[in-house]
This record gives C-alpha cells, sequence and structure tokens, in this order.
C-alpha cells in the first residue's frame, strides 16, 4: 500500500497522454490554444505503459486517462488494449470531450473500460459553441448514446460559469430522470493557460446545490464513495445522480488518493501544484525501475497538506496541459 506523508492512501493515478484538444473551451485554453509540446517533450507510449505498470506495483489500482482529448493522439486505442492487461490494474477510466469518442465505444467495452467522464457543460448548441469555440455536439450526444447502448457507466461533467451556462444546471438535472447517468457540476478553476486569470468563484458547490433545489426540493443526499471529489445527491424517482465537485474550494484534499502525470512526464501529487519531478526525464536519463520507485516514493511522502498549501507560488497553465 501507497501512503503519503499525511497517512492518505495513493491508488490512483490520473494520465494525460496529450495537451493537444479538438476544443477551444474558454475557461480551459485560449482560443488560439497555447505552446503545444512538440512529439520529442511528450512521454511515448512505450514510457507511459512503463511508469503505469511501476505504479501499478507499488500500489495504484485505478488509471484514467485523459488530456488534452486523449482520443486525438495517435495510437491511443493500442495503448489502451496494453494497459487494460496490466497484471493488478483494477480499473481503467477515460476522461473525453466525447467528439470523437462515439466510433470507438465498441471497441473500448471490448477492452473493459466500464467507466467514462463526458465533459458536456451545456444541452444548448449555440451555448456549446460559445463555450467551445466549435460547433460538434451532435458528435458528443451520439457519444452518450452509444456508452449508453453499450453499458458503460457515464459520468457527465460540467463546469458551472456565471454567464455561460447557469441556464443549463436544471436541463442538465433533468436528464438524471430517465437516464442512469451522474451529472456533475465543477466549479470553475484558475487553470485557463493565461496564468493571470482567477475565476471570480460566484457559483461555488453551495449556490450550486440551491439552484437545483430550486427545482428539485425533495433531492436527497446520499453517500459519497470511497476517495470521492464529489458531493453525491439523488432526486426521489430518477434513474441517476447529482454530483457537486468543490474543485476550487477544495473540501475534499483530506481523502486525496491521486497522482498525476502531465503529458511531459511531470509528477504532480496535487493538482494546484507545479510538478514536483520528471520522470520522463529520469527515465530519459537511464534509471532503473527501483531508482523511479524510489523517486516516486520519496516525492509522494512530501505532498502538500492541501490544494492551498500546494499552490503557493504557482503560476497556473492549461487544463489541458494537466489532464484536469
Ligand atoms: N478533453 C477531455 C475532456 O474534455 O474531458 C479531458 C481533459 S479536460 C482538461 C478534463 C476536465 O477538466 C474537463 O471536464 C474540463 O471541463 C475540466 N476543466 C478544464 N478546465 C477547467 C477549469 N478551469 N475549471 C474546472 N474544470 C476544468
Amino acid at each position: 500500500m501507497l501512503l503519503d506523508n499525511h497517512g492518505r492512501i495513493i491508488n490512483y493515478l490520473r494520465l494525460a497522454v496529450t495537451d493537444r484538444c479538438n476544443l477551444r473551451c474558454f475557461y480551459c485554453m485560449p482560443e488560439q490554444g497555447i505552446d503545444w509540446l512538440s512529439n520529442k517533450e511528450l512521454m511515448t507510449w512505450e514510457e507511459m505503459l512503463r511508469i503505469c505498470s511501476l505504479v501499478v506495483k507499488m500500489g495504484v489500482e485505478k488509471i484514467r486517462i485523459t488530456g488534452g482529448e486523449p482520443f486525438v493522439r495517435k495510437d491511443i486505442m493500442s495503448f489502451l488494449h496494453d494497459l487494460s492487461k496490466l497484471q493488478g490494474l483494477r480499473q481503467v477510466t477515460i476522461t473525453t470531450n466525447g467528439v470523437l469518442t462515439a466510433p470507438l465505444v465498441p471497441e473500448l467495452k471490448k477492452l473493459g473500460i466500464h467507466s467514462v467522464n463526458l465533459s458536456l457543460d451545456t444541452l444548448d448548441r449555440n451555448r456549446f459553441f460559445a463555450i467551445t469555440h466549435r460547433d460538434e455536439m451532435p458528435e458528443v450526444m451520439d457519444t452518450l448514446d452509444q456508452l449508453l447502448k453499450h453499458n458503460i457507466d457515464v459520468k457527465m461533467n460540467a463546469v458551472v460559469m456565471e454567464g455561460k451556462n447557469t441556464a443549463d444546471i436544471i436541463p442538465l438535472v433533468s436528464l438524471t430522470k430517465d437516464l442512469p447517468i451522474s451529472v456533475r457540476f465543477i466549479e470553475e478553476m484558475p487553470f485557463n493557460g493565461v496564468g493571470s486569470h482567477y475565476p471570480a468563484l460566484n457559483w461555488d458547490h453551495v449556490r450550486i446545490l440551491a439552484a437545483i433545489k430550486e427545482d428539485f426540493p425533495a433531492i436527497q443526499k446520499i453517500p459519497d464513495p470511497a476517495y470521492s471529489t464529489s458531493y453525491n445527491y439523488h432526486i426521489p424517482g430518477h434513474k441517476g445522480s447529482v454530483g457537486i465537485i468543490a474543485a476550487y474550494t477544495r473540501s475534499f484534499c483530506g481523502t486525496c488518493n491521486r497522482i498525476r502525470i502531465t503529458p511531459l512526464g511531470m509528477l504532480k501529487t496535487c493538482l494546484y501544484d507545479n510538478g514536483v519531478m520528471n520522470i520522463k526525464d529520469l527515465m530519459r536519463g537511464g534509471k532503473s525501475d527501483e531508482q523511479l520507485e524510489s523517486a516516486l516514493k520519496n516525492a509522494i511522502s512530501h505532498r502538500a497538506k492541501d490544494g492551498w498549501e500546494a499552490e503557493k507560488n504557482v503560476v497556473h497553465e492549461s487544463m489541458a496541459s494537466i489532464g484536469g
């Protein structure tokens, strides 16, 4: 079992396989994109597989593949195939914007991927365009259909933004009436790739819940699964559930079980830190698995207590370089 210096279990890795994305969500990156990493700077699939295999041996049981948009990187399916075969890895999950995902769903199902986080901030095509700068909403809805058809668990993630999509809160919650999905609302975080931008958090988790309660007064708190980052709720008679993620308020750090690796190979022991060591550089410098393991253990034994401590003196980059 892998424990950090605060006694928290580390059993979950979020691996961002690319910084590139086919959407331009304004809260994540500037419209013109960011300074994309060159292919040489990106970790190779072999390097990623090596590090995944190592962390699984150390105690990681769940790996989430994220990005950028994971499905824009060539050969992702073959990587997922290899990853899903790792001994000891209990769960492979994916976070996607769903634009390219629909045709791949049958294969994902075959690989044993049983849960996908689908990012969708609005059910209105014009607002989708205003937020993402792309007109791809039908493709995302197609992905939702395919995931449901193939019995893959869906968590739909929506960032709540003043003046952009608060009119979508109730329609998104209403999806849970007939669909067995979890719709999760996320507080906006300061990761839009323009360093200086810090959103005024007009819509924190308390206000989001209050807005839902106005239309669904019968909504009930349900138990949160272990290590959950969301406060979870159910509306009587609905097939799905609702979650609220206090990503900015950071109320879940006390049970944080996750580490992140960016496409550059940077290990982050907190979403809000700047990266604590570059695992790709160590691998390319010829370090053995034993040396990598000891470097990882050392980093994990110096984890910040919470996201407030971790972000001291940090200028936040685009979420596409981190993986959410
Ligand atoms: N492209 C994939 C997707 O859209 O799901 C994976 C990467 S994306 C960076 C992962 C998640 O981070 C998405 O749900 C996205 O909405 C969320 N995200 C990005 N920037 C954010 C921000 N500034 N505040 C809150 N969530 C953010």
